[in-house]
């Protein structure tokens, strides 16, 4: 068993052929969590969930996309409510696409709003952060987790797509979070030394797709399917056996989102019953 703790399966890029997509990873066994990025976008989260027994979904507004500040937060609660919902994100910071002092300081209280509604409902909150490029390498984390710490922050999370430093991720690794790796890993070298340090009952495997698709799909579009890149590459650089790796972290990605297979686990269960009568 294998979880896509990040992916995006309702995104226009998979319209033309999404069922063929879902195909290829449930048949690799593997199972997805559908990130929101908006109120709409969550909503398509929640009605795949509901449509496909491996998926979950979660109610959250990217960082760009909450740039007016003027948040239907009821709506979104109104979502977390739901079924199968299992997040706050993704929420968090992005300097990148936002480099305006003024709309940062909007984003911001937008995250904090969010943090707000994942302690009010106990979910976990899924962190998206980026740096506004050289010369500003650092801030944003600074930034995001100077907010955790001062608010009363979820008591579980993860910091996605983390390309921060090890003295961050150990910042986040205190306060509870996990750490979540995807694609980049497998094309860029920097990050070989952030992975061997962040243990592996506290890291968390993604795809984030359609976006950042790993080698030797490095430029196409991303699916679920090609997690197992990911693994390998963790397995590689923690020098662990991939089952291992498979077996960790899937079971990181459901305790964080409090996943279980209550009614597949009671099915041997009444069989045995079956045949002992
Ligand atoms: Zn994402």
């Amino acid at each position: 068993m294998i979880f896509d703790s990040h992916c995006h399966l309702q995104f226009p890029q998979y319209d033309q052929d999404r069922e063929e997509m879902l195909a290829r990873a449930f048949s690799a066994k593997i199972n997805l969590i559908c990130v929101g990025t908006d109120l709409e976008s969550s909503k398509r989260a929640i009605e795949l969930a509901h449509q496909h027994t491996q998926i979950w979904a979660t109610v959250g507004l990217h960082p760009t996309e909450g740039a007016e500040g003027d948040i239907d937060i009821s709506g979104y609660e109104k979502l977390l409510k739901m079924e199968k919902v299992v997040a706050v994100g993704e929420v968090g910071l992005d300097y990148y696409r936002t480099p305006e002092s003024n709309k940062q300081v909007v984003q911001k209280k937008v995250f904090e709003k969010f943090l707000c509604l994942a302690v009010k409902n106990d979910k976990p909150v899924i962190i998206h952060s980026r740096d506004a490029g050289q010369g500003s390498v650092g801030v944003v984390h600074k930034d995001l987790l100077a907010i955790l710490k001062n608010n009363l922050p979820p008591k579980r999370g993860v910091a996605h797509s983390f390309t921060g430093t090890i003295d961050e991720a150990r910042q986040y690794l205190e306060l509870g979070f996990y750490i979540s790796f995807n694609g980049i890993i497998t094309f860029a070298r920097q990050y070989d030394d952030l992975v061997k340090f962040v243990p592996l009952d506290r890291i968390l495997l993604e795809t984030d797709a359609p976006y950042l698709a790993p080698e030797p799909y490095r430029g196409q579009r991303n699916e679920p399917a090609y997690i197992i890149e990911v693994a390998k590459k963790v397995a590689e650089l923690k020098n662990e056996p991939y089952d291992k790796v498979l077996k960790q972290t899937s079971m990181n990605c459901r305790q964080l989102f409090q996943i279980s297979f209550k009614s597949i686990g009671f099915m041997p269960f009444l069989r045995f019953f079956r045949h002992g009568a």
